[in-house]
């Protein structure tokens, strides 16, 4: 039987559908530069001390001659904290990395707690009409968050977990802030969407990708992602001083709240009727840059805040105690350089970290 002029159009229009769709990979974050951009502006906010412990622990970790390596910028610290904000999707090509189901466990190297890629880690997304449905091992944003403030901020945990969760928590404080990262719509056969992953559009104010999805649409508005150095920093110059006020610190269920909020009400392009693929208009891009650039600015402020409470006032080395503490909470600290220092939270240190997972 041959196929009619129109049946033949449509059977092409859904091969192209397949051909992108293969191509575009489920994106896991903001772009490379969206992540330069959040940890720039965080850095940019820290004082001194808090600078110190971060690049301490970052230096403790297998991969801090890598991202040394990865970029120009001559302050070494700074350097390694701005690179290291993408190493959570750098290591999806990674081959000493496995994930789950799909490839072998891979043999375990110095300085890490396994080497699985987390992939879930990096979203929360319930469909917008109904929070409560989570499927079983899809998204921990939500639950990843305090897991990993929890241990920045226990100083008795082991240093080399805490160096590994460093990169984590600064990776994951900007996804947050990423509305397509926490939800998702599903479609009128009651699939998920997977945070706009399944969704096609066209972006006519894009020469690089005029056709992509778009969730991977959203993680590109803070920038191409090649920006480095320079190019970040005059960014986020212009990012700081349309936004001087840091917002509320706020904790993890706030930021993922605010970011549910705006994906409901922003962050799907009206579809036109029967159209397969929905077309950006230009309001509709212009106010998704505006509420990007506000979003990775408001993650770059509240990350400071976060590492700032967190080991703002450790030493830059030793995980040995700041001299201003209480004395009974000296004796405990220094008892945990040693043989405890592998021994997890205490009840108290626990409940302090508890306590900084819920203030921010
Ligand atoms: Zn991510």
């Amino acid at each position: 039987m041959t196929a009619s002029p129109r049946g033949l159009a449509r059977s092409l229009v859904v091969a192209w559908l397949a051909v992108l769709l293969a191509a575009a990979q489920p994106a896991l974050a903001w772009n490379a530069a969206g992540h330069r951009i959040v940890a720039l502006i965080a850095w940019i906010q820290l004082d001194e001390t808090t600078r110190a412990s971060l690049s301490a622990l970052l230096r403790e970790h297998p991969d801090f001659e890598h991202w040394l390596a990865s970029g120009n910028d001559p302050d070494e610290d700074r350097r390694a904290f701005v690179e290291a904000s993408t190493w959570a999707d750098d290591i999806r090509k990674d081959s000493r990395f496995y994930t789950t189901g799909l490839d072998q466990p891979t043999a375990t190297q110095p300085g890490f707690p396994d080497m699985e890629r987390r992939a879930n880690w990096h979203y929360v997304d319930p469909p917008l009409a109904d929070a409560s449905h989570r499927v079983p091992g899809a998204g921990q944003l939500d639950r990843q968050l305090p897991e990993l403030i929890a241990i920045l901020g226990n100083r008795r945990a082991d240093r080399a977990l805490r160096a590994y969760s460093l990169p984590w928590l600064i990776h994951l404080v900007a996804d947050a802030h990423q509305p397509l990262h926490t939800a998702s719509r599903l479609t009128p056969g009651g699939e998920s969407d997977s945070g706009g992953n399944a969704m096609m559009i066209h972006n006519p104010f894009s020469t690089r990708q005029p056709s992509t999805s778009l969730h991977r649409y959203w993680d590109d508005l803070p920038g191409p992602p090649w920006l480095r150095d320079r190019q970040i920093e005059s960014t986020v110059t212009a990012l700081l001083s349309r936004h001087p006020q840091p917002p509320t610190p706020a904790g993890p269920a706030q930021w993922i709240a605010e970011s549910r909020q705006i994906a409901g009400q922003f962050a799907y392009p009206d579809e036109e009727l029967g159209a397969a693929v929905a077309t950006i208009s230009r309001e509709f891009h212009e106010r998704s840059v505006a509420i990007a650039n506000r979003r990775v600015t408001e993650a770059g402020y509240r990350l400071a805040e976060l590492l700032k409470a967190l080991v703002g006032d450790l030493p830059s080395s030793s995980g040995r105690p700041a001299r201003s503490r209480p004395s009974t909470e000296v004796s405990r600290e220094t008892a945990a350089d040693g043989a405890r220092a592998n021994a997890g939270p205490s009840p108290a240190a626990g409940q302090r970290a508890r306590r900084s997972a819920d203030a921010y």
